[in-house]
């Protein structure tokens, strides 16, 4: 079965097609990031538009990648929510259309269940069950994954997502947008005494976080250093930032594969490409003997390939999840747990 995957949910636009046969196929990405960068976040009139230009010519890409005629699609999933809502429109109208024109069926996935299966697509993939830390631009949760559909929520932040205090911290140490993997690099060069950044709810025996105190933090220790603060201090800084967050998220993996007796731990979302957490991940994971799986580096951040896979995922379990009814509704807010078991 041959499934094209569009995912438009943010500033990313991912078309993919994956068979279910012969695996991933052809997938090709158009990141925004260049174009919301003066404005120091997403613009999401400016992103809606940027992806009904990139939409079409991304599916040629993919087409000719692949050597598969449109022709040859079994069906067409697409990013249904959560995410921006005009973003959103975008890719379920580009679905919905095609699949009118091509006589195809069309499916709405969840963008976070996406993000949840993508470790999935790599060459080693976890079985089930196992415990999934997403960690992204818009979300912290703790999940246990018992099969494709079965998820229970088993912590979350309360405020900010670990991707939103990555850039947050990024953005007040001057290092533009998004911060995540430049505050990452710059860590590299910070000592791990210079300062000291509290580890929220380390302690608060559930598994849920709270990072907003963080960045909160950050701007104290910025606030501390003349205008033309140096650039060992702000290395320092973002070491202290990235050696606290690390050590809470792996601190409650830990917790949550103890409270459920479960062996493995799966990492999703783009703060997954972290090399700091997986460095500190796979450190624990030897020490306690459990194993990480993590999505390749390409696939943390959004993609079209995770949302075709998704998709053949449910259609593998049930034909009927995709329709020729091609009227079309987004879910800007979308929980997780309100998925069917596939
Ligand atoms: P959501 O999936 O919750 O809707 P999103 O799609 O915006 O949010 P992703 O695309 O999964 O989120 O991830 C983007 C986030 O990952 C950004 O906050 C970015 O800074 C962060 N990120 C990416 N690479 C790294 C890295 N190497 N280190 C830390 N953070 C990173
Ligand atoms: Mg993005
Ligand atoms: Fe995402």
């Amino acid at each position: 079965m041959l499934v094209l995957g569009i995912e438009s949910s943010c500033d990313e636009t991912g078309v993919a097609l994956y068979d279910t046969q012969g695996g991933l196929l052809g997938h090709a990405l158009h990141s925004q990031v260049a174009m919301h960068e003066a404005y120091g976040g997403v613009v999401p009139e400016l992103a809606s538009r940027d992806h009904i230009r990139r939409a079409l010519p991304l599916l040629q890409q993919v087409l000719e990648q692949s050597g598969s005629p449109l022709s040859a699609i079994d069906a067409i999933a697409y990013t249904q929510g959560p995410g921006l809502a005009g973003a959103l429109l975008v890719g379920a109208s580009v679905a919905c259309g095609l699949g009118l024109a091509l006589d195809k069926p069309v499916l709405g996935v969840h963008h976070l269940e996406g993000h949840l299966l993508s470790p999935l697509l790599a060459k080693d993939p976890p079985e089930f069950p196992f415990i999934a830390l997403l960690v992204s631009g818009g979300h912290t949760q703790l999940m246990r994954v018992d099969g494709v559909g079965r998820y229970t929520l088993l912590g979350e932040t309360m405020d900010d997502a670990a991707g939103e205090a990555f850039d947050k911290s990024a953005k007040l140490l001057g290092l533009g947008y998004p911060g995540g993997p430049a505050i990452s690099r710059l860590a590299e060069f910070g000592d791990p005494n210079a300062y000291k950044l509290p580890r929220p709810m380390l302690h608060s025996k559930n598994l849920d976080f709270s990072f907003s105190g963080l960045k909160t933090a950050v701007l104290t220790l910025v606030k501390k250093h003349p205008a033309n603060i140096c650039e060992q201090d702000k290395a320092n800084i973002a070491r202290a930032f990235v050696d606290a967050i690390v050590d809470v998220l792996v601190a409650k993996c830990v917790d949550a594969l103890k409270q459920t007796g479960l062996k493995r731990l799966v990492i999703a979302g783009g703060v997954g490409a972290n090399a700091q957490l997986r460095a500190a991940l796979n450190a624990a994971a030897q020490k306690r003997r459990f194993r990480v799986f993590y999505p390749e580096l390409q696939f943390c951040t959004d993609n079209g390939a995770m949302i075709a896979f998704a998709g053949a995922q449910r259609l593998m379990r049930n034909p009927d999840a995709a329709t020729r009814d091609y009227s079309f509704g987004v879910r800007p807010r979308w929980p997780l747990e309100e998925l069917p078991a596939a």
